[in-house]
């Protein structure tokens, strides 16, 4: 397999309970690896039931359905149908337990092949494509400061430290059809893939995260990060997964 992988989280300095999830696991009948995070929302534990819910569903549902010789546009369908399932787990879950009513998740989920990566984003959650020092988030947040920046109307200095830049748009679990930005990028060797929650990407600016990314071993890297985040005051939950191509 020449696609390693690595992930870590932590609960964070500030917070108390944790409501990421984080899955790396590799795919053997098509030679892939699966990368997946979440970020759950929702009082009373609830936020980490949906994000371990969205996990567990759209993991094991890519874990079925993963074969030989799937190119990139057979996994951006099943890339879809995975948020889906995953969608379709949460609002299952909150009809069986009505006091959950009102819990979500961010979802990215990053299908990586031996030259090429595929990822479906849900929410404010990213992913970002890492290759000779050069960082470039390659999800687009789904959050309300995202799209005024977007528009012209916020910096992204602004965005950051904007009073209402943890609202996001598009989430898992709230409504009943849910849709996500399917992107496909090549994947040169020595290359990583990198998926994280706000709770790295919100006090750890993508600079940062780039020197961050250097060195052969994933573990220490993913745990790097995650000491990072925790030394910018650690406002949050953190969960990183990362994949690289190797030779
Ligand atoms: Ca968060």
């Amino acid at each position: 397999m020449p696609v390693h992988f690595a992930s870590a989280s932590d609960v964070s300095r500030r917070r108390d309970s944790m409501q990421d999830t984080v899955d790396v696991r590799s795919l053997p009948k098509a030679d892939a690896v699966l990368l997946t995070v979440a970020d759950g929302m929702g009082g009373a534990a609830a936020g980490d039931v949906a994000s371990r819910l969205a996990v567990e569903a759209a993991a094991a549902f890519l874990e079925e359905r993963a074969a030989p010789e799937q190119d990139h546009d057979a996994v951006a369908v099943l890339l879809q149908e995975a948020v889906s399932v995953a969608n379709a787990a949460v609002r299952a879950d909150v009809e069986q337990n009505p006091s959950r009513a009102g819990m979500g998740t961010t979802l990215v989920l990053a299908w990586v092949e031996e030259g090429w990566v595929t990822i479906a984003n849900v929410g404010d959650s990213r992913a970002y494509l890492w290759h000779e020092d050069e960082l470039r988030q390659v999800s687009e947040d789904h959050s309300y400061v995202e799209e005024r920046v977007r528009a012209g109307r916020l910096t992204r200095e602004e965005a950051r430290i904007h009073p209402y830049r943890n609202v996001i748009t598009r989430v898992i679990g709230t409504q009943d059809g849910v849709e996500a930005d399917i992107i496909t990028r090549s994947l040169a060797v020595g290359g990583l893939v990198l998926l994280a929650t706000d709770g790295l990407h919100g006090p750890v600016d993508d600079a940062a995260i780039a020197t961050l990314l250097h060195g052969a071993d994933l573990e220490a890297l993913a745990q790097g990060l995650v000491a990072a985040a925790n030394q910018a005051g650690g406002p949050d939950n953190i969960g990183v997964a990362i994949a690289r191509s190797e030779a």
